[in-house]
């Protein structure tokens, strides 16, 4: 069987995505991840280059218009990310199996250019531990909560879109199974 070079991991918020991505950095170097540009300031500990390229909004305007970017989106509702096309094109070019972690905006928008990618949606084990996860420690409001359980349902009803679904029990297995769709062999876990 072949596998696309190119994978879309995408979900609903708090998901873990981010984790997950992580743990594959970590673990799997032969998986090529993708770097974002973005206009969010780094928080402790992040790099640039490593984790984003840190970019000003009018910089990621220039990214925008000079068509650099195979997708972007505005994340909840404030900064920008995108995937910068050039970097990804040559990995693809080089044979690298590539990994785009990204929102379900920009997973939309690489389905238009791309349809023959690896299309990956990272779900929670149950919706009532999404439930217990974006309500938190009942700090927010019950109209903020209803807001963001009406956004968590309607985000996993995109799950129809993909090709693949992968269950967010647990990250190591997560990740195992993740990159067994992208045609690599899992470590031991
Ligand atoms: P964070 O700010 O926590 O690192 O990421 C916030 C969200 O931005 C995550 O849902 C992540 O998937 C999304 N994201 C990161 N990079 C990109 C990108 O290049 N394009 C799009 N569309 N979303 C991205």
């Amino acid at each position: 069987m072949s596998h696309p070079r190119l994978t879309v991991l995408a979900g609903p918020t708090a998901v873990g995505k981010g984790t997950v991505s992580t743990y594959i950095r970590d673990n799997y170097p032969e998986v090529w991840l993708s770097v974002s540009a973005t206009t969010r300031p780094p928080r402790t500990g992040e790099e640039d280059g490593v984790h984003y390229y840190f970019v000003s909004t009018s910089e990621f305007e220039s990214l925008v218009a000079d068509g650099q970017l195979l997708e972007w989106a505005v994340v909840h509702g404030r900064n920008r990310y995108g995937t910068l096309r050039r970097t990804v094109e040559e990995a693809m070019a080089a044979g690298k199996s590539v990994l785009l972690e990204i929102d379900l905006q920009g997973a939309r928008q690489v389905k238009e250019s791309m349809p023959d990618a690896n299309f990956v949606f990272l779900t929670p084990p149950s919706w009532d531990e999404m439930v217990r996860r974006l309500v938190g420690r009942g700090t927010e409001s019950t109209e903020e909560q209803q807001r963001r359980l009406e956004t968590a349902k309607l985000e996993l009803a995109a799950e129809s879109e993909f090709d693949h679904t992968v269950v967010n029990d647990d990250v190591r297995r997560a990740a195992a199974e993740l990159v067994s769709l992208m045609g690599i062999h899992p470590r031991d876990s």
